[in-house]
């Protein structure tokens, strides 16, 4: 027997109806390259999002065109967001920061037939438009007065293409498991590849990142995500946000300047910021150095990479706010687990609880997780064994656009994540490495996420990579490769000394290297590639 409730799409325009609807009045605030602080609410967003859906159907696109943009996080990619998934077409976001083979790929690729661009982004196009076989229109994020003269065939203007078009616009009732958006991942080996979220993918995903456990949004928030837009849906969040109707707050070219992030946090009153490690690490130092204060905030989220417990220890101590770190890929839409606390974690000795800060944390609802060994066995959920992660649900990637499936999940369907973790019996993973990172000594593995954290935990190391390098007897051992503060006097002894004690003897790095500057990937992860170019002649001491 079939129930008998309705079958409503879950579609993105939902979303947009509701939070028109029931959060109108709330205002999104954004830093743009041509507006210091721009602010409106939702209604008056909604209104251009309509105007630009206008404006995207006399562009003359067929329903599922790609459109793609290289934009910062403010309100008219906002608005992109908005007006082309729910008029049919795929929001295709790139990350700007990528080298420009790799644009050129995936604008190609996607066939993208339209180009949405921040106005500092026109010398990369120009040097690229050659090369970008399906764009039709090149469309600027500015306004009359802010034009750049560029060389861009028939360049339009953002705000002039949307300001003559009507406001009113009848939205096509799409089925939810259309395509809404495309994000190529960064891919370290290989072409980038696409992942294709649905309406449906999307929608269920912003259900589970509000939920208390997760990142607990409610409309009483404001929420400030420093995470790009370009980076898997700024995590879902250009979604939740306004659909718990919480106040949305932009940093636009700002997001990797700690002073204006403090400041627009500050005066705004951003409650929630989500974020790479990297970024909380350039604003606590900022803190630390100006004495400034961020009276509002409660909560971060921080997930992209390891968050070290140093970040999570002056967030809570020096400034009471707590850290919750998560794990996902651009794959998972993102969110696959968030560390937020069980029943019984108040009554943790200070130590226990650390131990479980540090942790990815458990599958939000809607997603299941299990590690398997080589031979795709299921490993047991003690906290120590270590397997493939490997994760499935209705917000992770069946397939990437235009590949087959079968390279990237196993036989029962599961997606690899490339990822190596363990699970403890209270369903916490914790990552351990990528399973191209993980350090291989004598047939066993050595964590590098591990030795890096502990290494940061050290007062004068502002960042830290481990990397295996070759070894006569042990195949492989670890190379540690540290940035020390500034004003530091570090020394090789002292990086070993704070680490002994706290990893297994056998884990010590073999050798400690000072550098001014660690390679970071275009979505400011360690290269470890790079690294290991590197470092491929390296020779360890005997
Ligand atoms: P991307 O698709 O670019 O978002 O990258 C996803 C990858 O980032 C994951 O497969 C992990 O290797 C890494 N990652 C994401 N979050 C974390 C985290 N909290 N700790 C460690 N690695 C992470």
């Amino acid at each position: 027997m079939r129930g008998q409730m309705m079958n409503q799409p879950l579609t993105i325009t939902s979303i947009m109806r509701h939070a028109d609807a029931q959060h109108g009045s709330r205002e999104i605030v954004s830093v743009t390259h041509d507006n210091p602080r721009h602010r409106y609410t939702y209604t008056e967003a909604f209104r251009r999002v309509r105007k630009l859906a206008n404006a995207l159907s006399d562009l003359g696109l067929k329903p599922s065109d790609r459109i793609g943009t290289l934009a910062w996080n403010d309100y008219r990619h906002f608005e992109l967001y908005y007006g082309v998934s729910c008029a049919g077409y795929v929001c295709h976001t790139i990350n700007p920061r990528l080298f420009e083979e790799q644009i050129s790929f995936i604008v190609n690729h996607a066939e993208d037939r339209c180009l949405f661009f921040d106005a500092a982004l026109v010398p990369l196009l120009e040097g690229l438009v050659e090369q970008l076989e399906s764009v039709r229109h090149f469309v600027i994020l500015t306004d009359r007065d802010h034009m750049p003269e560029t060389s861009l065939p028939g360049a339009l203007c953002y705000e002039e293409l949307i300001e003559s078009h009507s406001d009113g616009f009848d939205w096509p009732d799409l089925d939810e498991h259309e395509a809404s958006s495309l994000c190529y991942t960064s891919g370290t080996t290989g072409d980038p590849k696409g992942v294709l979220y649905s309406h449906r993918s999307n929608v269920l995903h912003s259900y589970a990142a509000a939920l208390p456990d997760s990142m607990g949004l409610r409309a009483g928030d404001t929420v400030l995500p420093v995470v790009p837009m370009f980076h898997a849906n700024a995590w879902g969040l250009n979604y939740t946000i306004p659909m718990v109707g919480a106040k949305f707050v932009l940093p636009g070219p700002e997001s990797g300047n700690p002073g204006a992030l403090a400041e627009l946090m500050q005066g705004e009153g951003v409650t929630m910021a989500a974020g790479v490690p990297t970024v909380w690490l350039g604003l606590l130092q900022h803190l630390a150095k100006t004495g400034q204060r961020l009276d509002t905030l409660e909560r971060t989220v921080v997930g992209g990479s390891a968050c070290p417990l140093s970040i999570m220890d002056e967030f809570r101590e020096k400034h009471g706010v707590e850290t919750f770190h998560a794990w996902g890929m651009t794959e998972t839409s993102p969110l696959g687990t968030l560390c937020t606390p069980k029943s019984d974690f108040d009554s943790l000795a200070h130590d226990a609880k650390q131990a479980v800060r540090a942790k990815q944390g458990r599958p939000v609802y809607g997603v299941e997780l299990k590690i398997t060994d080589d031979n795709n066995i299921e490993q047991p959920w003690d906290g120590q064994a270590f397997g493939s992660l490997k994760i499935r649900g209705p917000w992770v990637a069946d397939g990437y656009y235009k590949l087959d499936k079968s390279s990237a999940h196993d036989s029962d369907g599961w997606f690899e994540t490339g990822d190596v973790a363990t699970i403890d019996p209270d369903g916490y993973m914790q990552i351990t490495d990528r399973t191209k990172d993980v350090i291989k000594s004598g047939g066993e593995w050595i964590s590098s996420i591990e030795l890096e954290n502990v290494a940061v935990g050290h007062p004068q190391v502002a960042e830290a990579a481990v990397i295996g390098v070759q070894h006569p007897k042990w195949a492989e051992r670890p190379l540690l490769i540290v940035v020390p503060d500034s004003d530091a006097d570090l020394t090789k002894e002292a990086v070993l000394d704070h680490m002994r004690g706290k990893i297994a003897k056998w884990w010590m790095p073999d050798d400690v290297v000072f550098v001014d500057e660690i390679p970071h990937t275009a979505t400011g992860k360690i290269s470890k590639l790079k690294l290991r170019e590197m470092y491929q002649d390296y020779t360890l001491p005997a």
